[in-house]
C-alpha cells in the first residue's frame, strides 16, 4: 500500500525528542526552541538538488549523511553547537526502501551530536532536499567572516582537495586510492568540535564548500584585508599529491569544493593555545587580493571556486 504524506512522516520522521532545547517537536503547525540566558541562536540552511549537487546513483545512506553534515559544517564555521534541524523533502514519488535508507543516514549524524529532527515539510516534485540546521553560541561569540585581522595565521584543518578529487574520480579520472577520496566526496564530517574549539581563539571563520581560494576570498572581502598562502603547506593526502604530479593540475585543491574543512585566522598571540589538529597555510596581509607562493616566486590568484548562475 503506498504511503501517504502523513504516514511517512511518522514512519521515517517522528522520534522522541532528545535535546535539552526542544520543547515541542514535529507534530504542530510549528516545533519550539528554548534557547538559554546568555545564547544566540545560529541558523543556517543549505539545499542539495538531484544532477546539481549530487549524481543520481548516490546512495540515499549518504545523502542523508551528506544533507546534514553540509549544514552542521556552516554551524561548526560560526563556532556553534547544533540543538536541532527541520527539513523539506521534494520527491517524485513516495519510495520506502528509498525513504528508509536516506533517514538512516541523517540520523546516524544527528545522533552523533544528540540532535533533533523538529519538523520540516513533505511536497512532490523533483528531488530537492533541505534541512535549516539551528545551533547555540554565547552571546558575541559567533566565529564571522568578517572579524579577520592584518597580521592574523590562516589555519585549515584536515586535508585540502580529496572532495574535489573525489568528483574528478566520478567524472573519469583514474589512478588515484579510489575509495579513500570517494569516501570524503560522499561522507564529509563536519568539523564541529574544531568550530567549537575555536570559539574563544580564532578571529574569523568560514568552512570550505566552494573552494579554499573562494571561501577564504570571503574572509578577506568581508574582512577588508588580503593574504598571502604558501602553496608548500596546504596539507594534501597522497591521493591528491599524485593526483597533481599526473596531471599538473596544482590549482585543483585551491579552486574544488565539498572538503568541508574548516579555514579560519587567529593571531599569533593564540596560537599557542591551538589544541585541534590545523595546520598554518598563510598569512593575512593589509594589501587586498590573494596571493600564492610557490616554488620561490608570489603571484596573484584569482580563480574563484564554484558558482551557481555562473555563466
Ligand atoms: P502544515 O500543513 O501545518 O505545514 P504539515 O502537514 O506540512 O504541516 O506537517 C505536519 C507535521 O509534520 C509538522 O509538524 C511538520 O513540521 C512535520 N513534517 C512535515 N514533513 C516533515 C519531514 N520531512 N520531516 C520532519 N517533520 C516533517
Ligand atoms: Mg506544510
Amino acid at each position: 500500500m503506498a504511503l501517504t504524506e502523513f504516514n511517512l512522516i511518522k514512519q521515517f520522521f517522528t522520534r522522541p525528542a532528545q535535546g535539552k532545547s526542544t520543547r515541542l517537536s514535529v507534530g504542530d503547525d510549528c516545533a519550539l526552541l528554548s534557547i538559554p540566558e546568555g545564547y544566540e541562536l545560529a541558523i543556517t540552511t543549505d539545499t542539495m538538488v538531484e544532477n546539481v549537487h549530487f549524481f543520481p546513483d548516490v546512495l540515499p545512506e549518504q545523502l542523508g549523511h551528506k544533507l546534514l553534515a553540509v549544514n552542521l559544517s556552516d554551524l561548526a564555521s560560526m563556532g556553534a553547537e547544533p540543538i536541532a534541524i527541520t527539513l523539506a523533502l521534494t520527491m517524485p514519488k513516495v519510495d520506502a526502501d528509498w525513504l528508509k535508507a536516506f533517514a538512516n543516514g541523517l540520523f546516524a549524524l544527528a545522533d552523533k551530536y544528540q540532535l533533533d529532527l523538529i519538523g520540516g515539510d513533505t511536497t512532490s516534485g523533483p528531488l530537492t532536499l533541505s534541512i535549516q540546521a539551528m545551533g547555540l553560541v554565547p552571546n558575541n561569540q559567533a566565529l564571522k567572516r568578517s572579524a579577520a585581522k592584518v597580521g592574523d595565521l590562516i589555519y585549515v584543518t584536515g586535508c585540502i582537495g580529496d572532495a574535489g578529487l573525489g568528483l574528478k574520480i566520478k567524472q573519469g579520472f583514474r589512478g588515484a586510492d579510489v575509495q579513500q577520496v570517494l569516501q570524503r566526496f560522499n561522507k564529509p564530517e563536519p568539523r564541529i568540535k574544531e568550530g567549537l574549539a575555536l570559539r574563544s581563539l580564532a578571529n574569523a571563520c568560514i568552512d570550505i564548500s566552494d573552494g579554499l581560494a573562494a571561501d577564504l576570498g570571503h574572509i578577506l572581502n568581508n574582512s577588508g584585508v588580503g593574504a598571502k598562502l604558501d602553496y608548500a603547506q596546504i596539507p594534501m593526502s597522497e591521493a591528491v599529491t599524485s593526483y597533481i604530479q599526473k596531471t599538473d593540475d596544482w590549482q585543483m585543491p585551491l579552486i574544488a569544493g565539498d572538503d568541508y574543512e574548516l579555514c579560519f585566522t587567529i593571531n599569533t598571540e593564540n596560537v599557542r593555545r591551538l589544541n585541534i589538529s590545523c595546520t598554518c597555510i598563510g598569512i593575512i596581509e593589509e594589501e587586498q587580493g590573494l596571493r600564492i607562493m610557490q616554488n620561490g616566486e608570489t603571484s596573484i590568484f584569482n580563480k574563484s571556486g564554484f558558482e551557481h548562475f555562473n555563466t
